[in-house]
């Protein structure tokens, strides 16, 4: 059987290139390559700048409430075409079906929605200064790169568009290479809904299509979801041409649950926050601090809700909640991690193993896995691993467990559970992260400004503050008397 071949989105159509260099792509719950995508070669590259230039000048001339309309028009068809879009991220990624069909599509959606009805309300300021004044405009960047991550693709692709496009930018996206249909379908929803052609672009590649973008001189920002180490890369290939940046980066987040927490809520929040899309979520709360009186009743509950609850295999099935990991490079990596944890002293509560469900046998599966008896200087404490490994700690001091928690270089997220309201807010307010949760975790509406402090990010996505990350202040004086001029 032939596999379908994806060319680059440029201009509003699909543009072949002239390298014929593909990739394929596999579905992750079967080892099996679904289809095969065009590399961005030289031409393709080329022809995204001008098709981007083009695109700009005709959106950017539009009036925000215009622009507004039409994203609109794009969030309805995103949401009509929810189970379509919710497939292909399962086939791309290996998450389960129960979760992509009520969040991947759904939060993409609404931050596009959030971001059109917020754009014309975007107003500029006017001061009195003497008998003259000035007034500042809100003006677009221009042309905006983002690259993506491989957990979230299509709501990643929303997340950097919603407001990129609202604030009147074109935009050149690069997807993750192993998750690439996402975005060609964002692609196409945006010229179905009256969309300019050009002004959302889709490049195909590794890591150097990324590169290249952000070393382009006609690229006026880069936003990046990714690794700590590549988005280093990022920023330092930026600075060539000073491009304004936000970074999405990565996190090894801490949650804390005191002795007066209800331990039942806490393990569902550390359940989430580990399992979730298999682990692979920048935001998991992979080191949980637990308070010693409260200890043996939450592993208790979290080793049976574990081995209980958890249902790993084809993930198309709706029962299934435990999905593939993106490669078998990814799964050799978290499960080289786990043998480094047993190593270095940790105790294995449960999970541990590969795992081949006979559902989807020959998927990159990784048993749920919990450490007990972790130490903050174990390699599974320190380092993200972005897959289903969970770290259980124990505390007694509240000041200690916080110098703890905050003593990592990352500074993604954060969590606490307890019942004392002055308690949670006094230590919410001492943890180093950009995204906190108090008797919760994971959530993250479009309304709420996300990143992460230290090395987890830079700038913010979602809320009011991330259209200014995607605008720039015109400041214009205006005379209203004679110029005083020595000359
Ligand atoms: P990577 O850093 O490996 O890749 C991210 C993107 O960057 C991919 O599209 C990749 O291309 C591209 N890329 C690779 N090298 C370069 C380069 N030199 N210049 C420009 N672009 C490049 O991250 P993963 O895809 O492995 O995603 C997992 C990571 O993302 C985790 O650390 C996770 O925490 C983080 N993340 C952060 C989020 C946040 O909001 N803070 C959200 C989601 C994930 P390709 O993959 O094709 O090689």
């Amino acid at each position: 059987m032939t596999t379908p071949v994806y060319e680059n989105f440029i201009n509003g159509h699909f543009l072949k290139n002239q390298s014929g260099d593909t990739f394929a792509v596999k579905n992750p719950a079967t080892d099996e390559v679904i289809y095969h995508v065009e590399v961005a070669d030289e031409f393709i590259q080329n022809a995204a700048i001008e098709s981007a230039k083009q695109g700009f000048a005709a959106w950017s001339a539009m009036t925000p409430i215009e622009r507004s309309r039409i994203l609109l028009k794009a969030v309805s068809i995103l949401r009509e075409r929810n189970d379509e879009l919710a497939k292909v991220e399962v086939l791309d990624t290996g998450k389960p079906w129960q979760e992509a069909e009520c969040v991947d599509v759904e939060t993409g959606a609404d931050v596009i929605e959030y971001f059109a009805g917020l754009a014309p309300a975007q107003v500029g300021q006017q001061q009195m200064v003497g008998n003259d004044f000035y007034y500042t405009r809100k003006e677009p960047l221009g042309i905006c790169a983002g690259i993506g991550a491989w957990n979230y693709p299509l709501q990643i692709a929303c997340w950097k568009s919603g407001p990129a496009l609202a604030a009147g930018n074109a935009v050149i996206f690069k997807p993750s290479e192993e998750t690439p249909l996402g975005a060609i379908k964002l692609a196409e929803i945006f010229i179905e809904a009256g969309v300019p052609a050009g002004v959302f672009n889709v490049v195909q590649g590794a890591g150097e299509v990324g590169q290249w973008l952000t070393a382009n001189p006609d690229i006026e920002k880069v936003s990046f979801t990714g690794e700590v180490g590549t988005g280093k890369k990022v920023m330092a290939s930026a600075a060539g041409s000073l491009k304004d940046l936000t970074m999405e980066l990565g996190g090894k987040s801490p949650l804390l649950v005191f002795d007066d927490a209800d331990v039942s809520q806490a393990v569902s929040a550390a359940m989430l926050g580990n399992f979730y899309t298999q682990g692979e979520v920048c935001t998991n709360c992979t080191r949980i601090y637990v308070h010693k009186n409260v200890y043996q009743q939450f592993i208790d509950e979290l080793k049976t809700r574990t081995e209980q609850n958890i249902i790993a295999g084809d993930p198309m099935d709706p029962e299934v909640n435990l999905g593939a990991l993106i490669s078998k490079k990814h799964q050799e990596l978290v499960l080289s991690y786990i043998d480094k944890g047993i190593s270095e002293g940790a105790t294995l509560l449960t999970g541990g193993k590969a795992l081949s469900p006979a559902s989807a046998p020959n998927g990159y599966f990784v048993e749920p896995t919990i450490f007990v008896d972790c130490k903050d200087d174990m390699t599974i404490v320190k380092e993200e691993i972005f897959g289903p490994v969970m770290s259980v700690l124990v505390f007694d001091d509240e000041d200690d467990v916080i110098r703890r928690a905050n003593d990592t270089h990352l500074g993604l997220a954060a969590g606490v559970f307890t019942k004392d309201i002055q308690r949670a807010h006094r230590v919410i307010h001492q943890l180093q992260a950009g995204i906190c949760w108090i008797n919760s975790y994971g959530n993250s509406p479009a309304e709420m400004p996300v990143g992460g402090y230290k090395q987890s990010g830079i700038g913010r996505e979602n809320g009011i503050e991330t259209l200014d990350h995607y605008t720039q202040t015109k400041s214009i004086y205006v005379g209203m008397s004679n110029i005083e001029s020595p000359f």
